[in-house]
C-alpha cells in the first residue's frame, strides 16, 4: 500500500495554510485532515465535507515545493 496525502497548499485559504498531511491509509488521512480542517479552517465535520476530503487525496508524498511558492 502506498503513501497518500492531502496538501492544504492546493486549497487557497485566507490563512495561506501550508500544512500537508500524509498517511498510509485513507481512513487515517481523512481523520487527520478532518481534525485539521475543523481546528484550523473552521469546517464542519459533515459527511459531505469528508467526501470532499476524500476527493482531495493524492497518491505519493507531498512535494517539497507547492505550485504557489511561499517566499
Ligand atoms: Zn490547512
Amino acid at each position: 500500500m502506498g503513501r497518500k496525502f492531502i496538501d492544504c497548499r492546493d486549497y487557497p485559504s485566507e490563512m495561506n495554510c501550508s500544512i500537508a498531511i500524509s498517511a498510509d491509509n485513507e481512513k487515517e488521512l481523512i481523520e487527520a485532515a478532518m481534525q485539521h480542517a475543523a481546528a484550523v479552517h473552521g469546517h464542519q465535520d459533515t459527511p459531505e465535507f469528508r467526501n470532499s476530503l476524500r476527493q482531495a487525496i493524492k497518491d505519493g508524498t507531498p512535494p517539497v515545493d507547492a505550485q504557489t511558492r511561499a517566499a
